[in-house]
C-alpha cells in the first residue's frame, strides 16, 4: 500500500444534473498528482483540490509535446456501486504509450491505488442515469523548463475526473463518416499506435473540413498508399461484410483500443467469423455495390459503440445495410453497456467494483 494523503478542497462544487451532462466540459473536485525528477523517480503522490498548474512558459510540454494520456471510465452499477471498465489494461497501456514517447515508467500500481482512493473520495460525482459515466482522464507531461529538444527530466502524472453522457450529442444514434485521402495521420514507424497529443493536433484540420460537409468525423486511411482502411482518429472501426466481422490490423499506425479488443473477445465467444485483416477502401465500395455490407461501426471508450450510416468516398455516399443501427452494432453496444453497467454477468472479468 501506498501512502497518498489527501488535501481536500475548500470547497464543493455544484453537481451538475445527468440531463445537463455533455462530454468533458465538468470536472470533479479533486484529482491525482505524481511527480516525477530524476534523482527521486515518480514520488509524491497526492489527492489535491482540482485547479490550475502553474507552469512556466518554457515548459517541454507545451512546445514539443511529449505528453501521453487514457481515457477510461467508471459506471454507477445496477447494484449502487461503482465499476470501473478494465482499469489495469488502460493502466498498461498508458506505460506502453510511455516508453514510445520517452517518458519514465510508472507503477501501474501506483497510479491503480491513486485511482481507487480519488474514485472513493468523488463517489457521488459518478452520475447514475442511462449513458452517462465518469470519464477518466490519467496523463503525463514533460515539465523541464527548457528549450532544447530532448526528453524531459521532469514531469507531472494526474488524474482528472469528468462526469459525462453520451459523446456524440446524436446519442447511440448512427453516425455519418468522411473518408479522407487528402490528409493522412499516421505511418508505421510513427506514433499513431500512441495515445499522445499529437496525434489529435494533426487530426484537428480534416475533421473540421468534414464537419463543413456535414460528417461527424473523419475516416482515414493508411499513410504510405492511401489506399487500406486505418481508423477513425478517436475511434477504431468494424465492418460487417456479409457475416465476416472485420477490422484493420494493429501494425503501428492504429491506436490498439481497448473497446476494439473487448468487440474482438466478445465477438471471437460468439462464435461469429472475426478477423484482424488489411481492407482496402476500394473493397468496402464494392461490397457495397454488391450489397453485402451490412454494417459498419466505431469503437471507443467514450461513445462504446458508434453506427455509421454514411460514408463519403470520393463524393461517392454508401449506406451500409438498410442505414439504421446494425444487429451486430446494436448487440455488442448493449452486452459491453450491459457488463458495464452491471444488467449482464462479467464474463471476461473487465469490471473492478469499488
Ligand atoms: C483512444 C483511442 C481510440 C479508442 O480506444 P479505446 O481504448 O477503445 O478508447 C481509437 N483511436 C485513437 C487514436 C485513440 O486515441
Amino acid at each position: 500500500m501506498y501512502t497518498i494523503p489527501i488535501n481536500k478542497a475548500d470547497s464543493m462544487k455544484k453537481k451538475p444534473l445527468d440531463s445537463e451532462l455533455t462530454f468533458g466540459t465538468k470536472f470533479t473536485d479533486h484529482m491525482f498528482v505524481v511527480d516525477y525528477s530524476v534523482a527521486d523517480g515518480w514520488h509524491n503522490p497526492r489527492i489535491e483540490p482540482y485547479g490550475p498548474l502553474s507552469l512556466e512558459p518554457s515548459t517541454m510540454v507545451l512546445h514539443y509535446g511529449q505528453a501521453i494520456f487514457e481515457g477510461m471510465k467508471a459506471y454507477r452499477r445496477a447494484n449502487g456501486k461503482i465499476g470501473i471498465f478494465r482499469p489495469r489494461s488502460y493502466l498498461a497501456r498508458l506505460n506502453r504509450s510511455a516508453e514510445r514517447m520517452c517518458i519514465p515508467q510508472i507503477d501501474e500500481e501506483l497510479v491503480f491505488q491513486g485511482l481507487i482512493k480519488l474514485l472513493q473520495l468523488e463517489q457521488d460525482w459518478v452520475p447514475g442515469s442511462k449513458e452517462t459515466s465518469l470519464y477518466i482522464r490519467p496523463f503525463i507531461i514533460a515539465t523541464d523548463p527548457y528549450l532544447g529538444v530532448r526528453p524531459s527530466h521532469t514531469y507531472k502524472f494526474m488524474i482528472i475526473l469528468s462526469p459525462v453522457g453520451a459523446y456524440y450529442p446524436e446519442g447511440f444514434q448512427p453516425v455519418k463518416i468522411m473518408v479522407t485521402d487528402k490528409y493522412v495521420r499516421a505511418v508505421r514507424g510513427g506514433i499513431g499506435h500512441v495515445k499522445t497529443p499529437g496525434n489529435y493536433a494533426a487530426s484537428i484540420l480534416a475533421a473540421e473540413e468534414a464537419k463543413k460537409k456535414g460528417y461527424t468525423q473523419v475516416l482515414w486511411l493508411d499513410g504510405v498508399e492511401l489506399k487500406y482502411i486505418e481508423e477513425v482518429g478517436t475511434m477504431n472501426i468494424f465492418f460487417v461484410i456479409g457475416d465476416q466481422v472485420i477490422t484493420p490490423p494493429l501494425e503501428g499506425s492504429i491506436l490498439g483500443g481497448m473497446t476494439r479488443e473487448s468487440v474482438l473477445q466478445v465477438a471471437r465467444k460468439w462464435g461469429l467469423d472475426t478477423v484482424e485483416r488489411r481492407l482496402s477502401i476500394d473493397e468496402v465500395m464494392e461490397a457495397s455495390h454488391n450489397g453485402t455490407l451490412n454494417e459498419i461501426f466505431g469503437t471507443g471508450t467514450a461513445a462504446v459503440v458508434s453506427p455509421v450510416n454514411e460514408l463519403n468516398w470520393r463524393d461517392e455516399i454508401i449506406v451500409p445495410g438498410n442505414g439504421g443501427v446494425g444487429e451486430l452494432s446494436q448487440k455488442f453496444y448493449d452486452y459491453i453497456t450491459g457488463v458495464q453497467y452491471g444488467l449482464l454477468p462479467d464474463e471476461f472479468n473487465w469490471v473492478v467494483e469499488l
